[in-house]
């Protein structure tokens, strides 16, 4: 053992004793030493605070059947340059802070932090059952500024990311769906997902009964509704503001709000507005409407509910609206399967906030590749760390 205090470091060499019989990791029958492989160094917990590392040669078999192995290690995983216990130090330091902020804590360069992320997330999905989820939510993220997009798998239930693929193409999509058999596709209770013509294609395609099954998420199909009370708001403010009425000046994000959303000291100005005789007031009342079909628990009473909501929002003589409502009307078949099913992608939405947070710790990806990995790590419910061999690897030379 050397212990540097200039370095701060310390180095630990380790052999083994000569009467010893190693296992062959194939057949886990023990022999005679075959050979040492070259000097391998594994960085391992700081010892008294400084960076500790051990220095072993690791042992090979020759078994009859197997030819020459190379043992499972004791100290860390093939491949690692880090000690079991360090590695496990560093995937849950990852979990907490950006990778920079760890190789600066521990002075471990970028790229060998995220080979701890990557490698993390292979044995993490290696370990993981071959299962489809019974409920899925299918949504997209954007990958950076610009028009890059992930398509993103969740498993509703469990509220984990299942698969990444790039771009939000058709092809996404069914690149998840491919890995099942139709027996497993069969399963597939329920999708919760945007009206997204690729995503609705290729669950069409894939999943049995998809029309019973695609459910399009309540608070993006809100959406379209409350795009078209923003757009009705731009238009009259424009129509005013020539006359100079500044009365919408300002308002954009309170015709926005949802009422139970609006701050408290807001409030008397909200009711103010919308009870003034304004084209976005109407709007803004239509939309307010149109969430409560939602309430219903039956999908014959949600039609019931649209067809009324429809004609009102259709004969409300705004142009904006009328286009939703006309929007909603084409796939309202697959906004009322929510009567049975009852879920959004809500879940996606918040894994969504997550995305958000690890994008800001990584402070940037440098590629695609970093950006599916680290949403694997952070949002895949994978079992990430590395495990010692359970059986002992070395036994001394039976008598
Ligand atoms: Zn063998």
């Amino acid at each position: 053992m050397i212990v540097d205090t200039e370095l701060n470091q310390i180095d630990i060499w380790v052999d083994h004793e000569k009467n010893i019989q190693v296992m062959c990791p194939e057949c886990e029958k023990f022999y005679s030493v075959y050979d040492h492989s070259p000097e391998r160094v594994y960085q391992h917990l700081n010892v008294c605070q400084m960076k500790t590392f051990i220095h072993v040669r690791l042992l090979r078999v020759n078994c009859p059947v197997h030819g020459v192995k190379q043992i499972y290690s004791e100290f860390g995983e093939n491949g690692s340059d880090m000690t079991y216990e360090f590695e496990k130090l560093i995937i849950d330091i990852s979990k907490e802070c950006s990778i920079e902020s760890i190789g600066r804590l521990y002075s471990i360069r970028w790229d060998r932090c995220w080979n701890v992320v990557d490698r993390a997330v292979k044995r993490g999905q290696a370990r993981k059952e071959h299962a489809i989820p019974t409920r899925l939510g299918v949504d997209e993220k954007s990958f950076a500024r610009g028009h890059k997009y992930e398509t993103i798998v969740t498993n509703i239930d469990k509220g984990t990311v299942e698969y990444v693929a790039d771009d939000r193409e058709q092809e996404s999509l069914e690149a998840y769906y491919k890995q099942f058999n139709k027996e497993e596709l069969k399963s597939v209770e329920a999708v919760a997902m945007d009206m997204w013509d690729p995503f609705i294609a290729a669950t069409k395609k894939y999943i049995p009964d998809a029309h019973k099954k695609i459910v399009f998420d309540k608070f993006h199909t809100v959406g379209y509704v409350t795009k078209a009370v923003d757009k009705t708001r731009i238009a009259e403010h424009k129509a005013l503001n020539e006359s100079g009425d500044q009365t919408l000046k300002g308002t954009k994000y309170i015709w926005l709000w949802n009422e139970e959303n609006v701050p408290e000291w807001r409030k008397e100005y909200y009711y103010a507005l919308k009870a003034l005789d304004l084209k976005t007031s109407k709007a803004c009342a239509i939309k307010d409407n149109f969430r409560h079909l939602w309430d219903y628990k039956y999908e014959a009473c949600m039609r019931k509910y649209f067809d009324k909501w429809y004609f009102w929002a259709t004969h409300s003589q705004i142009a904006p609206m009328i286009k939703a409502a006309k929007t909603l009307k084409v796939h309202i078949d697959n906004i009322v399967t929510y009567a049975k099913h009852r879920i959004t992608n809500a879940l996606g939405e918040s894994i969504n906030a997550k995305i958000e947070k690890v994008k800001r710790m990584a402070c940037g990806f440098r590629n695609r590749q970093h950006y599916r990995s680290a949403i694997y790590f952070h949002c895949g419910g994978l079992d990430l760390y590395p495990y010692p061999p359970v059986k002992p690897c070395l036994r001394y030379r039976l008598a």
